[in-house]
């Protein structure tokens, strides 16, 4: 693909954004709307851009390529949107991308997580098409199987965000506060492997990976928990 494709690409994938967020912005409340709004959808969308043009984690040459860029900049816009967000504070932080994982993977990758660590488990953050907390590709020695079955689970996340789109986050919310207040998960939890004697395992062991995005990715793609 030419040089100038990719960079028209980050340039589309910035402008969406920032002109969903300005006619959003208006429509609520506007010229001040509008300025909110233009900052809201801007400032994530030019990281995300520039991450577009500068990474090309879309291949445009193939129909797969094309389907993730125009579903992540229609239908699944509201987690693009989040995860450019997540993008831009990562970056602002001292996060870096990782440019081999990025590439034509349909995802942007971030070296570190973002979250500090629960319990000792250090935990891969993935909203929108930016995953964070995997350093590097895995290679091919038996030791990395594990890393790429998180690999394939976290890009499972970034396929589930694509299917559902704007209903994503807020079906996987919606279901994280049900299987905390009524833990029918209980049933099939796997007792033996993660007892649940605590408030933390509760949380951890328990609604968690039942929530229907972990459960899906958790059984299609591993790693085994
Ligand atoms: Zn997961």
């Amino acid at each position: 693909m030419r040089r100038w494709t990719e960079i028209c690409a980050g340039i589309v994938a910035a402008a969406v954004p920032t002109g969903v967020g300005s006619a959003l912005g208006a429509l609520a409340g506007g010229s001040s709307g509008l300025v909110a709004g233009l900052v809201a959808g801007g400032v994530p969308g030019a990281v995300f851009g520039w991450a577009v043009a500068a990474f090309v984690p879309y291949d445009l040459s193939s129909a797969r390529g094309l389907a993730r860029y125009a579903t992540d900049l229609t239908w699944s816009l509201p987690n693009t949107w989040l995860g450019a967000v997540l993008l831009t504070g990562n970056l602002l932080a001292g996060n870096r991308v990782v440019a081999d994982l990025s590439r034509y993977g349909g995802t942007v990758h971030l070296a570190r997580g973002t979250l500090p660590a629960v319990g000792g488990v250090r935990y891969v953050t993935t909203v929108g098409t930016v995953v964070a907390g995997i350093p590097g590709a895995p290679d091919d020695s038996p030791c990395s199987t594990a890393a790429r079955a998180l690999l394939a689970h976290e890009r499972g996340h970034v396929l589930q965000a694509r299917l559902l789109g704007p209903a994503y986050v807020p079906s996987v919310l919606v279901n994280y506060a049900l299987a905390a207040v009524l833990p029918f998960w209980w049933f099939w939890h796997d007792h033996a492997a993660y007892p649940i004697r605590s408030v933390a395992a509760y949380f951890q062991h328990g609604v968690y990976p039942h929530v229907w995005n972990e459960e899906w990715c958790y059984r299609a793609y591993g790693p085994r928990r």
